[in-house]
């Protein structure tokens, strides 16, 4: 599967049919057709076609695409859907709380700005070989090199 669906979604005692599930997981028929090729079973002898919630929620379970683990100093994109190193191996890193904050990179192939939760206490280990830019910076540089921000000067000429 490409994406990931919540199993839980799927009420254990009830049963559904394609339509029904197709609206629960906001997906087409068309999917709900090829989860079923896929070994999704429907009820014995059901017509129109029943599935039992404890078999989707199972058929889901085994599935799912596989949440990908980051190495250190990976960062995925959910443009590309793939694990990668930012750019030039630079992330900054933007504090969300005293304990939290996201690592955010560029993204190698697409350019696009990909970031990863992560943890204070967890930082370094997270960040792997990336070299981290801390939000504030006056030195943060984007991905040409060139300052990304310019700060507003203090200075004002009257
Ligand atoms: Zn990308």
């Amino acid at each position: 599967m490409t994406r990931r669906y919540d199993p839980r979604r799927a009420r254990s005692h009830l049963n559904y049919t394609r339509a029904e599930l197709a609206r629960l997981f906001s997906v087409g028929l068309a999917t709900i057709c090829a989860w079923k090729r896929n070994g999704l079973q429907p009820m014995d002898g059901s017509r129109p076609y029943l599935f039992a919630g404890a078999d989707v929620r199972q058929f889901l379970e085994k599935h799912n695409k596989p949440r990908q683990r980051l190495e250190p100093g990976q960062i995925y994109c959910v443009a590309c859907k793939q694990a990668m190193e930012p750019l030039n191996g630079v992330a900054t890193y933007a504090p969300l709380s005293d304990t939290l904050g996201n690592l955010i990179g560029t993204c190698a192939n697409c350019g696009r700005r990909v970031w990863r939760r992560v943890r204070n206490s967890e930082l370094l280990e997270k960040a792997g070989k990336l070299k981290i830019q801390y939000e504030g910076d006056a030195a943060t540089l984007s991905s040409d090199g060139e300052p990304l921000h310019t700060e507003p000067s203090d200075e004002v000429s009257s």
